[in-house]
């Protein structure tokens, strides 16, 4: 009997392909189509291979486009089974520069019963041809042209720059006091009070020193400063609103202050559970919708940080950017708006609400912000202070003293996730 040999790579590149038909076919988050995707990708190397190829390709899409367009007269299909091989086959050639031969022998099979030799035919041409990777892969042409509109051509520029690579690993230690060892251990750079960002191309996360024992946990650096921004103090009574998977209730526990956490998301809720588990913390926890529960008395200060379009975490999640329809942006508004007035009312008189959102859309920040305080006459903005934050961030502060991070800031330093933050006071009842 004759037995099939499998072509050695084969089963990443078919983990790949179906990763990239989740998100773009499917509208599927990249990493909540990974379990789905990777079945039968055994092995950790392939797993992270097919993870690899497909986020680059997502982060290589235009570009990519525009060179398979180049060769054919008539384009093919966007959503042709030949368009994504061609796709996944020139992240692997040109960004990830893998043996050409093996990108041929292991795309063609990808085709199955579709046009192979044309697809042999047009890989065949551009791998001959004096191709790079340009280091500013262009942003989806909506997203372009909205940042465009929003922040100016030179910010989209340096945009597209802070896109090309996936960021280094940041991490939030429990422990603030620990900076030096840890800097010292992982021969990392702080850029926050209690902040570590890696070195390039860390180890996996469950490998690092310091992860069993919960001595910190993965944050982005702009991510770690609404819960810095809240002050939390020991005896404080806080809310965590739309708190999972956690890495905010984690910040805000380590004060010592007493932290409900809220979610609606009962499976999202476990992982703010194990994550407090994990790193020996305490917080209540509870699976609510924040539109109709209430806390049993009115708190310090609560941390909304609400659900949102997540536009600004495209670097890490490339797929961020080819998920959203523009057209539900008024709907996910709708939500948080609802949810600063409901969030409102769970303060004392003097209480706090730190306002985020990892979004780079103005209408999910700025916007919301201000007619919060049209809507509400009993509220004020508090500036945030210079002193509150590190130097390197100082760029990202308002006129307005609110915090405005982009993707492309601090780019020398690695750049962070973009983000709006607003901290807001209430004056009276
Ligand atoms: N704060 C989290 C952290 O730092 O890990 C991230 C929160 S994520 C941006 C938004 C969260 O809002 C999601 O977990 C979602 O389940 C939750 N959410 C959305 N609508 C909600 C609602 N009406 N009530 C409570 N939680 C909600």
């Amino acid at each position: 009997m004759l037995k099939t040999v499998e072509i050695q790579g084969l089963a990443a590149r078919r983990g790949a392909f179906r990763l990239l038909m989740a998100v773009l076919w499917q509208g599927r988050p990249l990493d909540g189509a990974l379990d789905h995707a990777l079945q039968g990708v055994s092995q950790s190397n392939d797993r992270a291979l097919a993870r690899s190829i497909a986020s680059y390709t997502l982060r290589y899409l235009q570009e990519w486009d525009d060179l398979i367009d180049s060769t054919t007269a008539k384009p093919l299909p966007d959503d042709s089974r030949a368009r994504m091989v061609l796709r996944l086959a020139l992240t692997q050639a040109f960004v990830l520069n893998l043996p050409h031969h093996a990108v041929v022998a292991t795309a063609l099979p990808l085709i199955e019963g579709g046009p192979r030799r044309l697809v042999h035919g047009i890989l065949g041409r551009l791998l001959r041809s004096d191709i790079s990777a340009s280091p500013s892969p262009r942003l989806p042409v909506a997203f372009a042209e909205r940042w465009q509109k929003n922040y100016g051509d030179e910010t989209v520029a340096a945009l597209e720059l802070a896109g090309a690579r996936k960021p280094q690993l940041d991490l939030c230690l429990k422990d603030h006091t620990k900076i030096e060892h840890w800097l010292a251990t992982f021969g990392a750079i702080s850029l926050l009070a209690g902040h570590v960002r890696l070195p390039p191309d860390s180890p996996p996360v469950p490998e690092l020193p310091g992860f069993q024992d919960g001595a910190w946990w993965v944050q982005d650096l702009a991510a770690q400063l609404p819960a810095t921004l809240v002050g939390a103090k020991q005896g404080e009574t806080i809310i965590d609103l739309c708190a999972a998977p956690g890495g905010k209730t984690l910040g805000l526990a380590a004060t010592g202050a007493t932290i409900t956490a809220v979610d609606n998301d009962g499976k999202r809720m476990k992982l703010v559970i194990e994550n407090l588990k994990r790193t020996g913390l305490a917080a209540k926890c509870i699976v609510a919708d924040g539109l109709k529960w209430s806390p049993p008395q009115l708190v310090d200060a609560v941390l909304l940080d609400a659900p949102c379009s997540a536009t600004g975490t495209y670097r890490r999640h490339p797929d961020v950017l080819h998920l959203r329809d523009s057209n539900k942006l008024a709907d996910i508004c709708a939500v948080q708006a609802a949810l600063l007035d409901r969030a409102l009312g769970w303060l004392k008189p003097g209480g706090r609400l730190i306002y985020a959102v990892c979004s780079l859309e103005p209408e999910e920040g700025e916007h919301q912000i201000a007619s919060a305080l049209i809507r509400h006459k009993n509220i004020r903005l508090v500036p945030v202070n210079p002193v509150e934050i590190s130097s390197v961030l100082f760029d990202a502060i308002t006129p307005d003293g609110c915090i405005r991070t982009l993707p492309s800031m601090i780019n020398s330093e690695g750049g962070l996730d973009g983000f709006y933050i607003a901290r807001l006071i209430k004056i009276s009842a």
